[in-house]
């Protein structure tokens, strides 16, 4: 049997969406941190996302789940960029296509979106940023950025990861649906930017 938790190593998670939930546990764990969602801690907060970039995004939210729980908070803000969309819809991917799509629904508007464009000119990457925020007055977030090349495939593939995975094409041709948990996690934006936040606050204390 495995100790409890030390509290010192707990961070809540600025998010509940559960594709990120499962990659920032599997991602902290290594670490020795112990993630916790909001609603584990009976935390329902709604954060306007209203910042002019990813990382503001991400202070926003780590900042307002950091001073709820009273607790270092992760949180990431991410999107995909297609350079072919003028890189749309990055910061707004949660939301493209209209509020009304869920995962599915947004791959297939952006296959729409992408209809005619040939495999050359279908290049994207994923970006997150990831903010780490601490409870004590005074002290500042902190950010991390990770970047993952790709290109956008003709049709949805796969069944692993979440939101545009289907279709976000890897260097060796599956797509990031098709990749396993343990090589999402070498190479993807989240894995780099949250990897790097893990680093900083083992290194920097808490
Ligand atoms: P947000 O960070 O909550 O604003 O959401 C970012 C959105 O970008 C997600 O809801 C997904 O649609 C997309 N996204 C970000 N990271 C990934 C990923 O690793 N796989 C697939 N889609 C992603």
């Amino acid at each position: 049997m495995g100790e409890p938790p030390d509290e010192a190593r707990r961070i809540l998670l600025a998010t509940n969406n559960p594709g990120k939930v499962r990659e920032f546990r599997r991602l902290l764990e290594p670490f020795g941190f112990v993630a916790v969602t909001p609603a584990e801690l009976g935390i329902a907060l709604e954060v306007a996302e209203d910042g002019r970039s990813y990382a503001e995004n991400a202070v926003i939210k780590a900042r307002a789940f950091a001073e709820a729980g009273g607790m270092t908070a992760l949180a990431d803000d991410s999107g995909i960029e297609v350079d072919a969309l003028g890189g749309r819809p990055g910061m707004y991917s949660a939301r493209y296509g209209g509020s009304g799509l869920d995962d599915r629904g947004r791959v297939e508007w952006l296959l729409s979106e992408l209809a005619g464009v040939p495999e050359e000119q279908r290049t994207a990457r994923y970006r997150a940023v990831a903010a780490v925020a601490f409870p004590e007055a005074g002290r500042e977030p902190v950010t991390f950025e990770g970047v993952q090349e790709g290109k956008i495939g003709c049709e949805p593939r796969g069944e692993r990861g979440f939101g545009y995975d289907p279709v976000f094409v890897l260097d060796d041709g599956r797509t990031q649906a098709e990749a396993s948990d343990e090589e999402k996690d070498r190479i993807s934006h989240r894995a780099q930017a949250v990897k790097a936040a893990a680093g900083y606050l083992l290194e920097c204390g808490r």
